[in-house]
């Protein structure tokens, strides 16, 4: 009985401790509590002593964080990222090696003792260490873009991050959407051998980064809806374009009918959301034209989505669906598998980019 007893007692508390983990996970409370969440053994004493190594400073500028260093911490041994699909900021320090191998410099236990301050209100913060780095993930409710100031003092040093929102920082700014991806491949073609010849997340992959690294260049910030094999869902490819304010949100598929005779290249436009001087109707004007012009392409359609469109329906910004050809098509086919078409139509989407700033400057 008393053994039951025991037992009981020892399932109902695992039951509350899996519950408080849990509840943890849900509410995302950084810090501390992920602490708790894991085997005490494995912590340090710093982790251990219930200190946290961020805390909340109201005294700071709104939006920003303050990290310090130890001296042997250099300008040049941090690297900030901003993983702006997940709203995350990654800083990475650089452990220093000295010659006999030992790491000097900064440890995750050096911030239980200096804090990383923060004034911005953050979903998720977590600090790691490997041989190599350390790195601080903190995480957002918006996408955001940054400042940096590293300064030098004879007690440490210091990194101040200032959030700016993408719009203050950057005056062009367009989101290239590659439909599909991951376990969704969109269109396929069969090659002969049973493997995929043709694929439209692919397809529109290629094009979207090839067109993006061009814009970049010219000094417009590009922001990409997925990685090379990620599918994320709609709204949130659609939230980007919005959170940002992209002066242009062009969305990349291909097109597959029953009819293997039908070919050629059309755009789709939100009609019924209005935008003065430059709307999605301009933008998907522009791109068949360029884009026709520079694969020398038949252009088919220039037409209004019927409310179906996820992507098209939701944006507030000016929008446009590029369908680059039909893969039913043999003849389409076979130039979508040339690298040099493919960069013929990213090509031209970069035109119609830089004529669209045209139009939105005159
Ligand atoms: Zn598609």
């Amino acid at each position: 009985m008393k053994d039951r007893l025991a037992s009981i007692y020892i399932g109902i508390t695992l039951v509350i401790s899996t519950l408080a983990v849990v509840l943890m996970v849900v509410t995302g409370e950084p810090a501390q509590h992920e602490v708790t969440a894991q085997d005490a053994s494995a912590l340090s004493a710093e982790e251990q002593s219930g200190r946290d190594w961020y805390i909340m400073d109201e005294k700071l500028a709104e939006n920003s964080f303050v990290i310090p260093l130890p001296n042997a911490v250099e300008e040049q041994d941090i690297q900030v990222e901003n993983d702006y699909r997940k709203k995350q900021f990654r800083i990475i320090l650089s452990k220093i090696s000295t010659e006999d191998g030992a790491s000097v410099g900064v440890s995750k236990d050096y911030f239980f003792g200096q804090p990383v301050r923060v004034n911005a209100l953050t979903e998720s913060a977590t600090v790691e260490e490997t041989e190599q780095e350390i790195t601080i993930s903190l995480a957002f409710p918006a996408v955001w873009e940054w400042e940096s100031k590293y300064e030098t003092s004879l007690t440490g040093n210091t990194l101040h991050l200032q959030l700016v929102a993408p719009k203050e920082k950057y005056e062009k700014i367009v989101v290239l959407d590659a439909g599909h991806g991951g376990a969704d491949r969109g269109h396929i073609v069969q090659g002969e051998d049973e493997g995929i010849l043709l694929a439209e997340d692919t397809l529109a992959y290629d094009i979207v980064t090839e067109a993006g690294s061009v814009l970049e260049k010219e000094g417009i910030r590009v922001y990409y809806t997925r990685d090379k094999n990620e599918n994320p869902d709609v709204t949130d490819r659609v939230s980007l374009a919005n959170e940002v304010q992209a002066d242009m949100f062009i969305s990349v598929h291909a097109d597959f009918s029953e009819d293997t005779t039908l070919y050629g290249m059309r755009t789709i436009y939100n009609e019924t959301y209005f935008i003065p001087t430059f709307g999605s109707a301009d933008l998907a004007y522009l791109l068949l034209e360029k884009v026709a012009a520079n694969t020398n392409e038949k252009a088919i359609g220039f037409e209004a989505d019927s409310g179906e469109n996820e992507i098209i329906r939701n944006a507030m910004v000016p929008v446009s669906q590029l369908n680059i050809g039909y893969l039913s098509n043999k003849q389409e086919q076979k130039l979508l598998e040339k690298e040099d078409y493919k960069q013929r139509i990213a090509e031209g989407l970069c035109n119609a980019v830089f004529a669209g700033y045209e139009e939105i400057e005159k």
